[in-house]
This record gives C-alpha cells, structure tokens and sequence, in this order.
C-alpha cells in the first residue's frame, strides 16, 4: 500500500519545506524534494493525495483526554469511539487518555478497565496514562510494573478532596516510586482542600451561580499548589509535569524550577488561552458550559500563556477534553455550581485554535507543530513514531488547509455533546485530509476511518529528562 503526498508544504517542529511524503504501508520511507526522481516511479500504483497550497503536518498528539470518565455521577459524553472520531476529524492522530485507579482497587485492574473500553473502539492509535487515587506500597509496586508495560505516566491531584485527591506524603511517596523507575509524576494542581472550605462557604451565602465555581477556585490556590507540586518534585528528584496550568502564578513557579534545571514541565489548554471568566459569568445558567478546573481565568493571563508557549516554559497544549452534555449533565448543578459537572469539550478544535495562535504571531508555524505534535509524542515517550514527518515514523499525516474558513458550532462539530463552547467563533484554518498509520481516516473533509483501526501504544520514558 503506497501513498504519495505531493506538492505540499511539510511542517515538523525543526522547520516548514516544500517536499514530497513517500508513504509505504505503515511508514513514511521518504521525505524528498518535491517531483524527485524518486518520486515518478513511486507514484506507479500509488494513491495521490495533492497538498499543493497546503500545509502537510505530522498527526497531532493530545495526551489529555478524558473519554467516557465517570464524574460527579455521570460519564463524560464521548466514547472512546465518538471520541477518537471527532480527534481525528481535528487532525489529531494519537490520544493518551487517563485510566483510573479507583480507591481500595489495584491499579492493574483500573487499567484493564480502561484497555477494554478503548480496545476494538478508537479511530485512532490511543495509550494510557495511570490516574492514583490511593497510594500504598502496593500501588508504589504496581507503578514499576506498570512502567514496564507502556504506561509511563502517573497523574496525581492535589484537588477533589474525597475522590482523586492525595495528601502531601502520599504525593512524595508516589513521586519518590517514580524517582526510581523515571516515570513523569503528572499533577493537578490545585489547593482542593481549601477550595472545598470557600465552596462551602460560597453556597451557604446562597452563592450557587456557575461563576461561583471560578471565585472558590482563585489563581493563588492553583500557583500555591504548583509551588508546592515544584518543591515535592525536586525534593525527590522525580519528573513532574503540571497538567492544565492556567495562571501567571503557577507559569512563574514552572518557570523558576526550570530555570534551575529541575525536570519541571507543564501543558496548558486551548480554553484558557481563548476563553476567560467572563464566560463562567454568562446569563442565567449558562456559564455551566465552563465549568472545568482549574476554572477559566480573567483574561489578563492570556497573554502570559502565549508567552510562555514561545519560551517553552509551556511546552505542551492539551485539550483535557472532558465533554458533558448542557442538558442532564450540567444541568445536574442547577442551583448548586458544585454539582456541575466539571470539563470542556474540545478534542475536535485545539490544532484548528492553536494555528489562530499562528495567524495573530503568537508562534510561528514550527513552533505550532512543536507544542501540539512533536513535545507531547517526545514528553510521553512515542517520539520519533509518533510527533514528526520523517523516513521510519509513522505515517500520521495531516493535510491542512491555511486559508479555508469554519464556523465552529455544536451543529456541526463531532463530538457527542449538544453544545460547543466556542459556539459561532470564526477561523482561518482547516484539516482536509488526515492519514493514521498510512490509512486515509479523513479524506477531503469526509470521514473514511474504521472503529478499531487505533491500536494501544505502548510508551517509552519522557525524552526531555535531564
Ligand atoms: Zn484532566
């Protein structure tokens, strides 16, 4: 099975050239000036896919997901079917998803849950990073042993009080386990401790509104818990990496551990680099559909998010897609903001968002390849398979179109939840074509891709540990 890309611009994280992509089977075999030699004779029985005036860009890496995650006494909406579709239809080609250990449950078991639910389902290749809920000395164990099996990533909370949430101890016990085996300590960063004592206090003024779950959740319990995740980290020695950072305080404390050469990263998403706290505050109950945490913030800190993907102290956007319906679902919060469910739909659009990044001058196009493809496969162990348009890597390739223009809305978008929390917005930018592992899943806008064709990826270790 050959496939020639031809005539396109091909875009890696180290550059952007006009080039010809030789696909056989599986593989990219060559990357060559565009009409080379080489290339008339491949293209006998190949299929041509013609990319002149568009951008050919290696298959994105969102390593934040959250399909079918059970929350706050419902599931998040998409499946790892309607899930891994709606990603691909966005450029997306690989999605590393979060099992979860529940309390009281051996991990493997929490794993294998997971593993069933994608197995069979997904669109596109999937691998798993493991959520701890209870650190013991039998789940330290369980983590070298899980590390061994392609799942080289712990993610821990210091938010959610009763549910996910660890203490300090555990958190440095679990971070010292990671110490040895090199796995990356992932964190949710937030006081939830404190946060539940301004929640309850909120509600008992009669403070149920949606944009209540934003003033309960202020900046400073986010930068002080990254802070603190920070000093953990470098006591132990383990790698941490900041999921979801949304403020100019907790940016600063990545910045300052970087700085001094710990192994500190971070990733932030396109919810906070688009949309603010004025959102949360809309009419009535509609801010419900920007509930997540860490919650949207005022817009000021947008700006400092943007720098800090360009100096690489955020070296990852993720889109911590987390969808739940408005109705049933959020609307299980009506009158208590505490009870919406808390997450943002958004595995469709964060390539589509970034490259706006491009078009206003906050990254240049390498730099947009980088943060949503190239630092994510190298941070999570899947490079140079997965994050770059290279002989050997995979072929996950996606055609794109600079200058179309969209209109996002729930109406068309293809993630299973009935709203969009970008509803109306307009873009320059669109993925025509997308190929996973040298098989056309989306062809010129239309989806051609099979459940199942996703196969399980097991990872390597971080490759930026220093
Ligand atoms: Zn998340």
């Amino acid at each position: 099975m050959r496939t020639l890309v031809r005539g396109g611009t091909v875009v890696n994280a180290t550059g952007a050239r006009a080039a010809d992509v030789l696909v056989e089977d599986e593989r990219v075999i060559a990357v060559v000036a565009p009409g080379a030699a080489l290339v008339g004779n491949f293209a006998d029985g190949a299929t041509v896919i013609d990319a002149s005036g568009r951008l050919v860009l290696p298959g994105a890496v969102d390593v934040h997901t959250h399909m079918e995650l059970p929350f706050g006494g419902t599931h998040a909406s998409d499946t790892f079917e309607t899930g891994t579709k709606a990603a691909a239809w966005g450029g997306t080609t690989t999605i590393v998803d979060f099992a979860v250990q529940r309390k009281g449950e051996p991990m493997r078991a929490g794993l294998d849950a997971w593993l069933a639910k994608a197995e069979g389902n997904c669109a596109i290749d999937y691998g798993f990073h493991m959520i701890v809920s209870d650190v013991n000395e039998q789940t330290c164990k369980e983590m070298d042993a899980l590390v061994g099996e392609g799942i080289t990533s712990f993610k821990l909370f210091m938010a959610y009080p009763g549910v996910f949430y660890s203490t300090d101890g555990e958190i440095l016990r679990a971070m010292q386990q990671a110490r040895g085996s090199g796995a990356t300590i992932m964190m949710h960063a937030e006081n939830g401790i404190a946060i539940d004592v301004l929640v309850a206090e909120a509600l008992a003024r009669g403070e149920t509104a949606p944009r209540f779950h934003g003033t309960t959740r202020p900046n400073l319990l986010e930068a002080e818990a990254t802070a603190r995740a920070v000093a953990l980290a470098k006591l132990t020695g383990a790698p941490l990496y900041i999921v979801h950072l949304s403020t100019t305080g907790a940016l600063e404390a990545v910045r300052e551990a970087r700085s001094q050469g710990q192994n500190a990263f971070a990733e932030t998403c396109p919810q906070y680099l688009f949309l603010s706290s004025d959102d949360l505050a809309r009419e009535g109950f509609e801010g419900a559909k920007y509930v997540c945490s860490p919650p949207l913030r005022p817009r000021e800190h947008q700006a400092n998010l943007w720098r800090g993907l360009r100096t690489d102290d955020l070296s990852v956007v993720s889109t911590d897609h987390c969808p739940f319906c408005f109705k049933e679902q959020k609307e299980l919060g009506r009158g208590d903001f505490s009870k919406i469910p808390n997450g943002l739909p958004g595995v469709e659009h964060r390539v589509d968002l970034t490259y706006q990044g491009v078009l206003a001058g906050e990254l240049t196009l390498p730099r947009w390849v980088e943060v949503n493809s190239a630092t994510p496969a190298r941070m999570f162990g899947l490079y140079p398979k997965k994050g770059v348009i290279a002989p050997g890597s995979d072929a996950d390739i996606v055609i794109y179109d600079p200058a179309a223009k969209q209109v996002i809305s729930a109406t068309t978008h293809h993630m299973n939840v009935d709203y969009s929390a970008y509803e109306g917005k307009e873009l320059t930018g669109r993925v025509r074509s997308v190929l996973s592992r040298g098989r056309l899943v989306i062809d010129d806008g239309r989806y051609v891709g099979q459940k199942g064709q996703g196969q399980f990826l097991a990872r390597g270790q971080n490759q930026y540990l220093i």
